[in-house]
């Protein structure tokens, strides 16, 4: 239950931010989540409405949005996104030493509330 656990951590974090800014509660909640997460976007939708139960974000627009995985490269500087096409390497100078600069993560994009 990856997707229970992680819709918990995004719903108390986003109910904490709400808190802060005195709100009545969020009508909107926008998550992104990386590809390398692993997390089935739609698994977090199924979720929602039982996870945000009698907290500030029951009954909020929930929407997902999947983040490509994005590296860059330590030769060039390069972002790119790393796939069977480029072989993985950079598409510039084809080395293939990068780091991950997207795609790792899940985490509340923008929020909105009703005070
Ligand atoms: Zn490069």
């Amino acid at each position: 239950m990856h997707e229970l656990s992680t819709m918990m951590r995004l719903i108390s974090v986003a109910c904490n931010e709400a808190e802060k800014e005195k709100a009545k509660k969020i009508t909107e909640l926008n998550v992104e989540v990386g590809e390398m997460t692993n997390i089935v976007p739609e698994y977090l939708v199924k979720h929602f409405p039982e996870a945000s139960k009698s907290t500030l974000a029951e009954g909020a627009v929930f929407n997902v949005r999947s983040i490509p995985v994005m590296v860059k490269c330590l030769s060039c500087g390069r972002e790119y996104e790393p796939n069977m096409e480029n072989d993985r390497k950079c598409p510039i100078c084809r080395s293939v030493e990068a780091h991950i600069v997207s795609g790792i993560n899940t985490e509340i994009a923008s929020m909105q509330i009703e005070k």
